[in-house]
């Protein structure tokens, strides 16, 4: 298991975490050619959203990057694979994602970015990255963990917030 541990200043860290993320994963995602879950973990105002942002943006994508709090998911299509964004802080009942058709979501060429995935338990595959964000007033701690991105990777990434 790949780990890391580092700090990031300021929201433009966080989106910048966010586009480094996709400069590793998406090539990930296309040369397996499946679904690359990456967990969000942190609480209110921790930053998952804005990472999104920023890894959605990097993908190409030019609009604006909304929140899904109340569609759930927010799909973003791109030539050769999709990023699907989760925040399923208002999920009542896992069995809802079933009604959705989640699996299908699972079984494209796609990295799926997932806020609160607790919400979901028994219902979502194992995460292939986790990355749990805590909140201090000015910064924020990241713990980073894959069994799929190489250790060099994770190394190369927290190099750049020092
Ligand atoms: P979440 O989706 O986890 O609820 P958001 O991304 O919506 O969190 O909001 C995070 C808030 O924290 C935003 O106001 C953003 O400007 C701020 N923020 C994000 N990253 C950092 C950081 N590394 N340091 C300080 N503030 C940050
Ligand atoms: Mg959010």
């Amino acid at each position: 298991m790949a780990e890391i541990k580092f700090k990031i200043e300021g929201e433009q860290e966080t989106v910048k975490l966010g586009e480094l993320m996709a400069s590793v994963c998406i090539p990930l995602c296309k040369k397996l050619k499946k679904s690359v879950l990456i967990n969000l973990e942190g609480d209110l105002g921790a930053g998952k959203t804005t990472f999104s942002r920023g890894f959605i943006v990097a993908c190409g994508y030019k609009d604006i990057v909304r929140s899904p709090t109340y569609t759930l998911v927010e799909p973003y299509d791109f030539e050769d694979f999709s990023v699907y964004h989760f925040d399923l802080y208002r999920l009542l009942d896992p069995e809802e994602l079933e009604y959705m058709g989640i699996r299908d979501y699972f079984e494209k060429t796609s990295v799926c970015l997932i806020e609160w995935p607790d919400k979901a338990q028994g219902v979502l595959p194992e995460a292939d990255i986790t990355i749990e964000l805590s909140y201090s007033v000015d910064s924020r701690d990241v713990v980073i963990k894959s069994e799929l991105i190489e250790q060099k990777d994770l190394d190369t990434i927290s190099s750049n917030f020092r």
